[in-house]
């Protein structure tokens, strides 16, 4: 089995293909996943590969060029904003009032391997620092 590092190398190829992703599919309910959170902007669902007790996605519902962060545009700043908001949001009802670690992994060297923006909210254990 491909490892993380493998698996964003190989994504990173993909990156700026326009291709829908498997994130795509979560929003359109083609596939099910456990959506935690939805507004008009942003979805909230848990990761499939949970990091820690409380692991969960959040993600914008229209792509709109932002496959990664680092192609965030003036015009994605209301958007951006949106999503941090809803990260809190979200993390109170998950009951995580001890804190909680947010991430985004941007390109190969951040591991990211699927290329529609999406906020990490891991929880519910102690975190350490620094991250591999
Ligand atoms: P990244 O490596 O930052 O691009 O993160 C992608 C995340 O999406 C990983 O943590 C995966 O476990 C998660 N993921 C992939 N497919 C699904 C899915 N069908 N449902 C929920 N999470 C998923």
């Amino acid at each position: 089995m491909a490892s993380e590092v493998e698996r964003a190398q190989a994504a990173a190829a993909q990156a700026d293909s326009g291709a829908p992703t498997i994130f795509d599919k979560i929003i359109s309910k083609q596939i099910p996943a456990q959506i935690i959170y939805e507004d008009e902007d942003a979805l909230a669902f848990r990761d499939i590969n949970p990091q820690g007790p409380v692991h969960f996605l959040v993600i914008p519902k229209v792509r709109n060029g932002l496959t990664q962060l680092a192609k965030a545009k003036e015009e994605h700043k209301p958007l951006l904003g949106h999503l941090l908001y809803v990260a809190a949001q979200v993390a109170k009802q998950e009951g995580l009032s001890q804190g909680y670690r947010v991430v985004v992994n941007d390109g190969p060297n951040g591991c990211q391997s699927v290329y529609h923006l999406h906020l990490h909210i891991i929880g519910g254990r102690q975190m350490n620092w620094p991250p591999g």
